[in-house]
């Protein structure tokens, strides 16, 4: 059984290597030097199937991923209603790390840009977390900012199955040079929507994207969103079943940067990219899905990566909005 879907798999992965157009993400040094022939493809099922095909094991920092998760904890940690003060749920339209927030309230538009990660952060609980995890033991992190990580790194090893770490140094790398971000995070201050030091905020939305994960554990933590929040492996309740649903309705909205109505139509599986080359996809009830490929087109997502799941949707059926 595992054999002819790997090899399936396998075989996907060999039709979308023929496309090498795309670039590697240039601002932030360690994508800029990533091996841009790496490929993977991870599935996930609610029943605690799993299988992975080619560099399955290759670490890579998890970026934009990490916002679907991150809302999930917040949801969790304070409830829709308080997360809906500070975050909208309507797309975007346009690039991720655009200066913009919605007209009227002042909050950022959704979850899935910058703008909506850097105010979803302030809003998990650090009270219960111990501050040694979120940090080293060198580096200028406030206790607080370490209390959120260590909070992020906690939920997010439920998703996983497995204790997940930070690459320090990315993170560190990635913060020298993030005037976006600050500038974003600023923009949020001024306008009343960030209740934390702007660069606590950065700090700590930055230690989220650089969480080191394999398309395997993508696979995994997609698969807890497909199962009402519950780990299909270890049985834990991560989060609560509305808080994953809330997620997936974000996802299938603003999931895919400004190409997110496009991969709704085309592909029709609620999704995440991140500009590390990682995809995931959530199907309710049944899958999750994560593929990992570093080349980008336009938008920000890994061009092999599209065609993987674009193969997946056609080949098997998979679009939520088809009955065929
Ligand atoms: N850490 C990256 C940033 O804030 C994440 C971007 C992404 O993956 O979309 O720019």
């Amino acid at each position: 059984m595992h054999e002819s879907i790997n090899s399936y798999l396998r075989e996907i992965l060999k039709e979308s290597s023929q496309d090498v157009s795309g670039t590697l993400a240039g601002y932030i040094p360690r994508l800029r030097d990533a091996d841009e022939n790496l490929q993977a493809l991870a599935l996930a099922t609610t029943d605690a199937q799993a299988c992975s095909v080619g560099d399955d094991e290759h670490l890579f920092t998890i970026q934009s991923i990490s916002k679907p998760f991150v809302y999930a904890l917040a949801l969790d940690d304070v409830g829709l209603e308080r997360v809906r003060e500070m975050v909208g749920m309507e797309p975007s339209g346009e690039a991720f790390n655009e200066l913009s927030l919605e007209g009227g309230t002042g909050r950022p538009l959704n979850p899935m840009i910058n703008a909506g990660a850097i105010a979803t952060h302030q809003l998990l609980d650090h009270t219960r977390h111990d501050s040694h995890s979120g940090g080293r033991a060198s580096d200028s992190r406030t206790s607080q900012v370490r209390s959120r990580t260590a909070r992020i790194l906690e939920g997010m090893a439920g998703f996983a199955g497995r204790t997940l770490e930070v690459d320090w140094d990315a993170a560190e790398e990635e913060f020298a040079t993030t005037y976006r971000n600050m500038a974003i995070a600023h923009m949020l201050k001024s306008h009343g929507s960030l209740d934390i030091e702007p660069d606590e905020a950065v700090r700590g939305y930055i230690d989220s994207c650089s969480v080191l994960v394999t398309v395997r554990d993508l696979a995994l933590m997609a698969a807890t969103l497909a199962n009402s929040g519950v780990n299909p492996e270890t049985g834990q309740q991560v989060v609560s079943a509305e808080s994953a649903r809330t997620t997936l309705g974000v996802m299938a909205t603003c999931g895919m940067y400004d190409a997110s109505g496009r991969w709704l139509t085309q592909i029709g599986i609620p999704a995440k990219s991140g500009i590390s080359g990682g995809i995931i996809g959530v199907l309710p009830g049944q899958v999750g899905i994560a593929s990992f490929a570093p080349r980008l087109d336009e938008e920000g997502s890994s061009v092999q990566g599209v065609s993987m799941f674009q193969h997946l949707s056609n080949e098997l059926s998979l679009h939520v909005l088809s009955n065929q």
